[in-house]
């Protein structure tokens, strides 16, 4: 192995190898290999039903591969590797690898009962990352840097679908993960609040945290995302820089894609 490969395989923030995943006759995801280098930024694009959200949710073991793996950093998550075999990790320490990737969903899915500040805080105080005043102050800064600094006191309910998913992108951040996966996080927006949603993460695309967006936004995915990959019936048809995939694409599934959604 060359030392630039070596490089290249050691800065791979998430890695999906081999993925296969059926619900009963239907082979959701049917052998997805994919590499994200530390600091990029994913897009994952692809008709309803083509296994975005279920490849997404594999990344962090909310959804358990059939075949395949995936690693963050090198370290494979859910699961510990024995030659050929892969044994399942207990519960609890799933739960703390988990802990290190954010995920970011298509309809928030905040903790109604609590407040925008209570949310935010809620998982560094359970995981003990931090006591409860630096939990406070930590989830302010973040806050305000979504610009949400004078929400802390709402309840989720008080707030438009925007700001309760800029709540949900401090939360996220809020255990300072190295990966945020998103799942469409725009798509239950109404059109004008989708633009400040995008902002805060095109912030984040430049902060060196590794980001993977599942998104129709595919004027955004041309912006911010250094890779992007087309799936299509739980399968990769092809993946690259924007430049290839969103204005050049190779493959017919593509072109056809992209002429309904541009
Ligand atoms: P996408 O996010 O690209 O729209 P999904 O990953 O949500 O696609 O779903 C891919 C396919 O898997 C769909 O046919 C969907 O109905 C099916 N599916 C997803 N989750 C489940 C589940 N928990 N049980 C059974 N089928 C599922
Ligand atoms: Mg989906």
């Amino acid at each position: 192995m060359t030392t630039a490969q070596h490089t290249a395989e050691a800065a791979a923030a998430v890695e999906i190898h081999n993925a296969h995943k059926s619900y009963g006759v239907n082979h959701v995801l049917a052998g997805v290999s994919l590499a994200v280098p530390a600091g990029q930024v994913a897009a994952i694009l692809g008709p309803s039903g083509s296994g975005k959200s279920t490849l997404l949710r594999a990344i962090n073991h909310l959804e358990k591969l059939d075949v395949g793996y995936v690693a963050i950093n090198g370290e494979p998550v859910g699961v510990r590797r024995h030659g050929d075999r892969l044994k399942e990790l207990p519960e609890q320490a799933i739960l703390a690898q988990r802990a290190r990737i954010g995920f970011v969903f298509q309809n928030f899915n905040l903790f109604p009962h609590l407040t925008v500040l209570d949310n935010v805080t809620a998982a560094p105080v359970a995981t003990r990352q931090h006591s409860r005043a630096d939990a406070v102050e930590l989830a302010r800064a973040l806050l305000a840097s979504v610009g949400l600094a004078d929400k802390a006191d709402a309840y989720p309910r008080q707030l438009s679908g925007g700001q309760q998913q800029r709540v949900a992108i401090a939360r996220a951040l809020a255990l300072r993960p190295g990966v945020i996966l998103f799942d469409e996080p725009t798509s239950a927006l109404d059109p004008e609040l989708v633009g400040d949603v995008l902002a805060v993460i095109k912030d984040l695309a430049t902060s060196g945290t590794t980001l993977v967006i599942v998104t129709h936004e595919v004027g955004f995915a041309r912006e911010v995302a250094d890779l992007v990959v087309f799936l299509d019936a739980g399968r990769i048809v092809e993946q690259g820089p924007p430049s290839e995939v969103i204005d050049n694409p190779r493959h017919p599934r593509t072109r056809e894609f992209l002429s309904k959604v541009l």
